[in-house]
C-alpha cells in the first residue's frame, strides 16, 4: 500500500531546475544579470549575523516603507515570500473548492499551478496576438468567479495592455470579485499608454496590484514581494494565508536597503541599461527575420511553435540558456549586452532552421 496523496497533485507539471551548463550564459528565468548593489550586501552580512532569531512576521519596516514609498496607508500592504507567494495566498484568501480563478494563457506558469493546488479551478482565456484578450476574459466572469489575475506586461510574451483597455475591463468585474494585476516586470514598461497599477486603485476597490524585488531590484534569490490593495481587508487575507515567518529577516533588511534613495537611483540607473538592451535585442531579432512581438518586460518572446525545443537547444549548444514552452515559444532574458550578443549570434545561426509560417516576411 503506498501513501495517498491528493489527486490534483499527479496533474501538476513537474519541477524543471534551472538548467546551469558551465561556462553558458543563462537567459531563462528574468532576473537580472547585475550583482547586488555593494551596500545592499553589506545589510545583507549584518542582518545574517541574527539568524538565529526569527524574522518580524509582520515585515513591519519593509511594510511601511512601501507605504510611504507609495503614499497608501500601511493596512493596504502586505509583504510576501516573492510575488509568487502573494498569488498563492490571494487564491486560498478569496477562492474556495470549485470557485474558479481567470487568467490568461499563456501567463506566468504559477497561475495553474497555484489554483490546482488550492482546490479552485482555473478558467485560461487564449491570449490574442500574444496580448491578454480582456473581453473574453470579461465574458468568462461567472457567479462562481472569485478572482482574475491580469499579467502585465505578461510573462512569458512581454506585452501589455493600455489604461483604456484594463480600464474598461475593470469596469466590467463585479466588485466582489478581487482583480490582481501582476506588475513584477512594471519597473522597465517604457510605454506611456501602460498604466501604473497603483494609479487605477482609488478607483477600483477589488483591485490588489503586486510587485516584488526578484527583478529590478535584483533580489530574486532572497524572495521579497509586495502586495498594494484598494481594500485593506484584501492585504488582511493576505496576511492571514502566508506562511508563518516565510520572509527572512535577511529578505526584509536586503528589501529596506534597497528602497533606499541612492539605491533606488543605481537600480534605475540599470533598468535602463536593460530597457536599452531589449530594444536592441527586438530590433535585431527583427532584422534576422524573428516575429517578435513587442515586449515592456525584461525579456522577450519568440513564438517559434513546434520548433521551440531545436531552437533552444540550439542555442544552448552554442553557449545560451533559454527558456522554452514546448509547441510554443522562447522566452529569452535580456542580459548585459556581452550576453545578448551571444544570444544574437545563435540566433543568426538557428534562423533558417525556423519554419516559414513564424517569419512573416
Ligand atoms: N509574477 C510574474 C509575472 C513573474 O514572472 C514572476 C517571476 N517569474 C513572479 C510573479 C514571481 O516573482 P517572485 O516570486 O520572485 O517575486
Amino acid at each position: 500500500m503506498t501513501v495517498r496523496l491528493r489527486p490534483v497533485l499527479g496533474s501538476l507539471p513537474s519541477y524543471v531546475p534551472g538548467r546551469t551548463v558551465p561556462g553558458a550564459v543563462k537567459l531563462a528565468s528574468n532576473e537580472t544579470p547585475y550583482p547586488p548593489l555593494p551596500h545592499v550586501l553589506d545589510r545583507i552580512a549584518v542582518a545574517a549575523a541574527s539568524v538565529n532569531r526569527y524574522p518580524d512576521n509582520g515585515s513591519v519596516a519593509i511594510t511601511n516603507a512601501i507605504a510611504a514609498k507609495y503614499g497608501v496607508p500601511a493596512d493596504r500592504v502586505a509583504i510576501g515570500c516573492g510575488s509568487v507567494s502573494l498569488c498563492t495566498q490571494l487564491v486560498q484568501a478569496v477562492a474556495d473548492a470549485d470557485d474558479e480563478v481567470i487568467y490568461a494563457w499563456r501567463s506566468f506558469e504559477a497561475y495553474p499551478i497555484i489554483t490546482a493546488v488550492s482546490g479552485a479551478s482555473s478558467v485560461q482565456v487564449p491570449l490574442h496576438d500574444h496580448v491578454h484578450d480582456l473581453d473574453a476574459m470579461a465574458d468568462r466572469i461567472t457567479g462562481k468567479t472569485r478572482l482574475v489575475f491580469v499579467c502585465n506586461p505578461n510573462n512569458p510574451t512581454g506585452t501589455t495592455v493600455d489604461r483604456d483597455a484594463l480600464v474598461a475591463f475593470l469596469r466590467l468585474v463585479p466588485e466582489d470579485v478581487v482583480v490582481a494585476l501582476d506588475e513584477a516586470y512594471r519597473e522597465f514598461v517604457r510605454d506611456p499608454q501602460v498604466p501604473d497599477g497603483l494609479t487605477l486603485l482609488d478607483e477600483h476597490p477589488n483591485l490588489v496590484v503586486l510587485r516584488t524585488f526578484s527583478k529590478a531590484y535584483g533580489l530574486a534569490g532572497l524572495r521579497v514581494g509586495y502586495a498594494i490593495a484598494s481594500d485593506p481587508a484584501v492585504a488582511t487575507g493576505l496576511r492571514q494565508t502566508q506562511v508563518p515567518f516565510a520572509v527572512s529577516n535577511v529578505a526584509q533588511e536586503a528589501a529596506l536597503a534597497s528602497l533606499e534613495p541612492e539605491a533606488e537611483a543605481q537600480l534605475a540607473g540599470r533598468v535602463d541599461q536593460i530597457v536599452g538592451e531589449r530594444v536592441r535585442v527586438l530590433a535585431a531579432l527583427s532584422e534576422l527575420g524573428y516575429a517578435v512581438p513587442p515586449s515592456q518586460g525584461n525579456f522577450v518572446w519568440l513564438p517559434l511553435g513546434d520548433d521551440t525545443v531545436a531552437w533552444a537547444a540550439g542555442c544552448e549548444t552554442q553557449g545560451v540558456i533559454v527558456r522554452a514552452f514546448a509547441g510554443s515559444g522562447a522566452r529569452v532574458t535580456i542580459g548585459t549586452a556581452a550576453e545578448n550578443d551571444r544570444l544574437l549570434a545563435a540566433a543568426a545561426s538557428l534562423v533558417t532552421s525556423v519554419t516559414e509560417t513564424v517569419l512573416p516576411r
